[in-house]
């Protein structure tokens, strides 16, 4: 067997990092294939979104579901939750195969794990599809406390004034510039902000539809193309698209002196977070700024019948001492911040 078919096998995986358990479901009635990782229950039981999407091959699925739910983990320790970290991908295409019968296989397979897992939606999936989901089984939260993202951007939010005042020592927005990847669900939110706030907005996207969207919400931007968005002479870039943004490519291409954005698994390679520390970019680690979602569904894990939006708002304020902490030991221990955020998340889990 060579090193390239060594690579997609579970234990040898280079994404596979002592995983507690990795579980393939198959359903050949509704055709649905779907794989659930559970990273760590050592804080509590794994919780992560249910990611449908169509991938290129098998192991860029079992990629994926490796990464994400291995940073729900140190997400839900970092933010000191009662939480261990899962996550499950669907693999079919959201907008053409998406069908009753498969969300209920998808249920199914929850529900096998008898609450080891617990699910919520993630990109593919939205609340309609939790709730016929929750007809075949139990673990699944994000009913009442509705869409995340919501409070992703609000928490993001405040993590980039947690950045601004640390790197900038400025405790207002007003004036400053900053590049969006992605006006998705948590991007477009998250524009919503700083638009009120005062910054000056350059946004890209893939989906026509969404810059469509952005502009009919009354907010003014630039709209570069999606390659050009990592090289605007900016105060802050924003990545809410997707993982590895951050690489051997954008990184030199940065003009900004920070990156903070709710976007999952930015950094390409650990030693992309060392290259921006080098080139003096405070980077707000991810996991840490993007935590707001995971906080709102937490209350409905609590307790679904006490779900109260005011409290979720609320309960994302710990984001911005959280960075502030993780900037200030940065600079005095000389570390990168997305290293001194690992071992913050390491103690946790202890
Ligand atoms: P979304 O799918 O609604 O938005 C992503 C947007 O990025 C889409 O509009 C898409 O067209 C755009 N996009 C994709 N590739 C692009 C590219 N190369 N260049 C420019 N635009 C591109 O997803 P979302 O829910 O807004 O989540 C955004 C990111 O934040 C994801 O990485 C997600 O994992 C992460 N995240 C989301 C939440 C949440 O509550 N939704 C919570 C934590 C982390």
């Amino acid at each position: 067997m060579d090193t390239e078919q060594n690579q997609e096998f579970v234990f040898t995986h280079r994404d596979y990092h002592s995983h507690e358990g990795v579980f393939f479901g198959h359903d050949e009635t509704t055709g649905f294939k779907g794989i659930i990782a559970i990273h760590s229950r050592k804080r509590g039981p794994a919780l992560g979104g249910m990611r449908m999407s169509l991938y290129p091959d098998e192991p860029a699925a079992l990629s994926d579901v490796l990464r994400l739910s291995e940073g729900m983990t140190y997400k839900a320790a970092a933010a000191e939750l009662k939480l261990g970290g899962g996550k499950m991908v669907v693999l079919a295409d959201p907008k053409k195969e998406k069908t009753k019968d498969l969300l209920l296989s998808a249920g199914r397979f929850v529900q096998l794990l008898s609450g080891a897992y617990i699910t919520a939606e993630d990109s593919g999936t939205n609340l309609e599809d939790m709730l016929v989901i929750n007809q075949a089984t139990e673990y699944v939260v994000g009913i009442k406390s509705g869409d995340p993202s919501r409070l992703t951007a609000y928490g993001t939010y405040l993590g980039i004034k947690a950045c601004v005042e640390f790197k900038l020592g400025k405790k207002e927005l007003r004036g400053l510039k900053v590049a969006i990847q992605g006006i998705g669900n948590v991007g477009s939110k998250l524009a919503e902000y700083l638009y009120q706030d005062g910054c000056q907005l350059t946004v890209t996207d893939t989906g026509e539809e969404k810059v469509k969207r952005l502009s009919e919400n009354n907010i003014k931007f630039n709209f570069v193309k999606p390659e050009e968005i990592f090289s605007q002479t900016v105060d802050i870039v924003s990545p809410n698209a997707r993982g590895a943004v951050l690489n051997e490519n954008t990184v030199p291409q940065l003009k900004c002196t920070i990156v903070a954005g709710a976007a999952n698994n930015q950094l390409a390679e650990e030693k992309i977070g060392s290259r921006l520390f080098e080139k003096d970019i405070l980077y707000a680690p991810d996991y840490i700024i993007n935590a707001g979602g995971l906080l709102n569904v937490y209350m409905e894990v609590e307790n679904p019948d006490k779900y109260d939006d005011k409290v979720a708002h609320r309960r994302c304020e710990p984001i911005y001492q959280r960075l502030r902490n993780i900037f200030t030991e940065s600079q005095k221990r000389k570390i990168p911040t997305h290293k001194i955020a690992m071992e913050m998340a390491l103690r946790n889990l202890k």
